[in-house]
């Protein structure tokens, strides 16, 4: 499972990263870095609820 993000999309809001704060973080200037591309399979559901809850739908799971 890969985690994909549209940079072109993504606006810094950090609802990824309250879902999911082990892989996605927001630094000061409002831009979200993914800390683990490729999150183990026991924790698809939480990167699930993560890729839902991104208002801009800017996060998509591949595999
Ligand atoms: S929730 Fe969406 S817009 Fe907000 S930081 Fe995450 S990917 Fe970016």
């Amino acid at each position: 499972m890969k985690i994909v993000v549209d940079r072109d999309l993504c606006e810094g809001l950090g609802m990824c990263e309250s879902m999911a704060h082990e892989y996605f973080e927001v630094d000061d200037d409002d831009v979200m870095h993914v800390l683990n591309e490729n999150p183990p399979e026991e924790d698809r559901k939480m990167i699930t609820a993560a890729v839902n809850s991104c208002p801009v739908l800017a996060l998509k799971i591949e595999g």
